[in-house]
């Protein structure tokens, strides 16, 4: 095997090691513009991989996102070629869970500067994309003692885990804290605007751990600027300057939802077997195209 663990975004070395100790000898460590004819398996992160590194690597059979989100792979290119992509679902997800609840207590608690912040308990969680990160943001909602509402309209939820809603505007109705976790596709993307912020209930706050891309961040400052009860808070930084409203906005400095030891290395170790098992086995469990 020749595979390529691109490290533009590194992986903690615990989690290389791991990889290592997974793949053996056949494992290169360098950026994507290593890739080579020879190379037969890629692991990212965050790295682009565009069509032009696609079209560099002749005998690419494998790509594998180490993560949940697979918008920076060229899927199309891939295709086209016949080479396999795979993420790796839920191995990071308690960690972007875990934030999006840090997340609203920072709010709730004025960015964390003196004055009279609000409680969590009592309130009602709307869970946007009820998958991986959404059941886990669902559980320690509960936890902290809120109503948790969710809409998926992918998911059977017959096993009546949580109390489901019927449509995207009854959910954004009745939510004091939102946290979207649907996928950006093109059915998503800039789908979170204008019309559905109005209709949250007062003092609202929209959390977003899942892309940039699904927040129409032009119909976002519309409803801001004739709503100052609503605030947003986000790991997944605008490309719109919404300093403007002050504490009512928060970015995360760098997308961190999956920045834990432990989610790098679940991630880093799942990729590598996943590799493994396509060669070994032809195992295509989390392929994605
Ligand atoms: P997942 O695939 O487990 O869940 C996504 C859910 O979205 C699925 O249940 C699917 O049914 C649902 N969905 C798809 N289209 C929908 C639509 N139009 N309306 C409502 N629901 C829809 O993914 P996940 O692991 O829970 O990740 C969720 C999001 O978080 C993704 O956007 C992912 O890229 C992002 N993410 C961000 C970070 C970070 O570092 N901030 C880390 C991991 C994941």
């Amino acid at each position: 095997m020749n595979i390529l663990l691109a490290t533009e975004k590194p992986f903690a070395r615990e989690a290389v090691e791991g990889i290592r100790s997974i793949i053996g000898e056949g494992l290169v460590e360098g950026t994507l513009s290593d890739i080579t004819p020879q190379t037969q398996g890629l692991i990212v992160r965050s790295d682009k991989v565009t069509r032009e590194i696609v079209e560099k690597a002749t005998n690419l059979k494998i790509v594998v996102r180490a993560g949940a989100g697979y918008d920076n792979v060229d899927l199309a290119a891939c295709t086209q070629r016949g080479i396999v992509v795979m993420n790796t679902p839920g191995q990071n997800s308690n960690a972007v869970a875990e934030l999006a609840l840090g997340m609203m207590i920072f709010m709730a608690r004025n960015g964390f500067t003196p004055g009279t912040g609000t409680e969590l308990k009592g309130k009602t969680l709307g869970i946007h994309a009820y998958g991986n990160v959404g059941r886990l943001v669902a559980a320690l909602g509960r936890g902290f003692g809120m109503r948790v509402v969710a809409y998926d309209p992918f998911v059977d939820n017959s096993d009546g885990s949580v109390e489901w809603v019927g449509s995207v505007e009854e959910l954004y109705s009745v939510s004091n804290y939102l946290s979207l976790h649907i996928p950006a596709t093109a059915e998503t993307r800039g789908s979170i605007g204008y019309d559905l912020l109005m209709s949250m209930p007062k003092g609202a706050t929209l959390i977003n751990t899942a892309r940039k891309e699904v927040v129409d961040e032009q119909g976002l400052v519309r409803a801001f600027g004739e709503r100052d009860d609503l605030k947003y808070a986000t790991d997944v930084a605008p490309d719109t300057d919404l300093s403007q409203f002050g504490k009512r906005f928060f970015a995360t400095a760098k997308k961190m939802g999956a920045e834990t030891a432990e989610a790098n290395v679940n991630a880093g170790l799942a990729a590598a077997r996943q590799i493994v098992g396509f060669f070994e086995t032809g195992e295509i469990k989390f392929k994605v195209n």
